[in-house]
């Protein structure tokens, strides 16, 4: 796409009820500043959209002046794509309101709300949907990717549970899109990505969860890495749809709950959250500690927005990002040596490697839905490197991708999860997407037959 010269903005900001910034605004450099603190990218023109309307002339402008497009949500797409250089940024961060209606048990939620915004308005009702483990990313690229978190055994995936959305096409046509309106494009937003417009608003179905849940996390350090990995595989087998669960090969954390004699030991963490009472939450916790009596462990109940917080600080805003992932259906013997190789190579104390277990209600839907992978029990394998010093970075970006390389022969195939992908190629998008890819080809030359959203896993438009 050519970017003219022409970047007057005038005729743009007196028709937006939000603002737009070009780089000599103040705010600009917030504005498009991201999670990722590695990325520095500039757009020419940041458009801060208060409704679908501002949406849709936004994009007219871009279409105009012929300026790439990328859309923002909660800004956490690892690559920074939220950020079109020198073209037009819609930012959906003035669109956070959550209304929730509790006796329809219903969400609406806005284009560019987090998942702590999401939580905590659901919560006031002792109602949930699943989220992912970090609570200032956004419900609308993890949501369009499929989403999965502590809630996934119990609810199936953030997708699963949507029943519409408010979207605006290329073309700036403004729809409603449901199981009945739209039908294609309603199968194709729940987990084909940000490829077919930028929705204003998400519609979820909602669950009683909490207040209180169940936590727990155990530790081993380094020397039975090994051991406890192959405990974990067992364990996770056994774990009923009540129970979410994350085995985590890190450093413990410096945390004031954890003995400070052990803070910053590398090791693995196993992370249980329990939806179904202190009961049924003990009874799972007995075999794990009498199998392989952890280091240290943390058992306690704590608000279901606790729980979705608790990892918030593994990875903060602002701190340097790079990371590989990829689809294990199990923790085999060779899966677990390529671990206990790579791990101890890391340079940053932060990087770890958080492996998302997937199981019970993940499993309820298939072809329903846009969502690439398979739907049988398996791990979201992923090695984040992380630090706070950008020199050492590029470390770290080597560690993760030597470690993902040796781990490719045990994976699942050469496909991802969308949302994981830092390095979106073609190739990767089509085997991450699978037979499924054909269909949303197909919806996508129906919507957007341009391509103007293809700052994202990108499906090109069936010819
Ligand atoms: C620290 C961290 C933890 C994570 N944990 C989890 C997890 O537990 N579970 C999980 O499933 N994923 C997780 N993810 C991955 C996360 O789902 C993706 O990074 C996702 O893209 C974030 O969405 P966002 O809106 O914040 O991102 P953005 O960078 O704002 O958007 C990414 C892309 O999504 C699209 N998009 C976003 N919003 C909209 C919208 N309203 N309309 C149209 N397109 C839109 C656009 O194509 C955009 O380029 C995590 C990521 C990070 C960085």
């Amino acid at each position: 796409m050519t970017q003219t010269a022409d970047r007057s903005t005038d005729s743009l900001r007196i028709r937006m009820m939000g603002t737009v910034l070009t780089g000599d605004d103040a705010g600009y450099d917030d504005a498009r500043s991201v999670f990722n603190g590695a990325v520095d990218r500039r757009p020419a023109i940041i458009a801060r959209c208060a409704n679908s309307t501002d949406v849709a002339h936004a994009l007219r402008f871009a279409r105009e002046h012929g300026l790439e497009v990328s859309v923002r949500g909660g800004a956490h797409n690892f690559a920074g794509i939220a950020v079109a250089v020198d073209g037009m940024m819609i930012d959906l961060s003035p669109m956070r309101r959550v209304t929730v209606d509790p006796d329809a048990r219903v969400a609406v939620v806005g284009g560019g709300a987090t998942l702590a915004d999401l939580d905590a308005a659901t919560q006031e009702h002792g109602l949930a949907v699943t989220g992912g483990t970090v609570s200032h990313t956004g419900v609308g690229g993890l949501t369009l990717g499929g989403g999965f978190g502590w809630l996934t055994p119990m609810l199936g995936l953030t997708s699963d549970n949507l029943v519409a959305a408010d979207l605006v096409t290329a073309d700036s046509r403004q729809l409603r899109v449901t199981a009945d309106e739209h039908p294609e494009l309603f199968w194709a937003i729940r987990g084909g990505g940000g490829n077919f417009g930028v929705v204003t608003s998400f519609e979820f179905r909602l669950h009683p969860v909490g207040p209180l849940v169940d936590f727990g996390l155990f530790f081993w350090e380094d020397d039975r890495l090994a051991e406890a990995l192959r405990l974990l595989r067992d364990i996770v087998a056994t774990l009923p749809r009540t129970t979410g669960a994350l085995i985590a090969p890190m450093n413990a954390p410096p945390a004031v709950f954890i003995p400070e004699a052990h803070h910053l030991t590398p090791g693995v963490a196993f992370l249980l959250a329990g939806f179904a009472g202190r009961a049924e939450h003990a009874k799972l916790l007995e075999p794990v500690r009498a199998a392989l009596p952890p280091l240290f462990e943390f058992v306690t109940p704590m608000p279901y927005t606790a729980l979705q917080q608790a990892l918030d600080e593994s990875a903060p805003w602002g701190i340097n990002v790079y990371e590989k992932a990829l689809w294990l259906d199990e923790l085999s013997d060779g899966a677990i040596d390529v671990v206990r190789t790579h791990l101890p190579k890391r340079t940053s104390p932060m990087s770890f490697v958080p492996t998302f277990a997937l199981y019970g209600a993940y499993g309820d839907l298939g072809d329903e839905t846009a969502f690439g992978a398979t739907r049988k029990e398996r791990f979201a394998f992923n090695v984040a490197a992380i630090t706070p010093d950008p020199r050492v970075l590029a470390a770290e970006r080597a560690w993760a991708r030597a470690f993902w390389q040796d781990m490719l022969p045990h994976a699942a195939g050469t496909g991802n999860y969308v949302n994981f992908l830092a390095e979106a190629d073609d190739a990767r998008v089509r085997s991450s997407f699978g037979p499924k890819y054909a269909r949303l080809a197909r919806v996508k030359a129906a919507y957007d037959p341009d391509n103007v959203f293809h700052l994202n896993p990108n499906i090109k438009p069936a010819t």
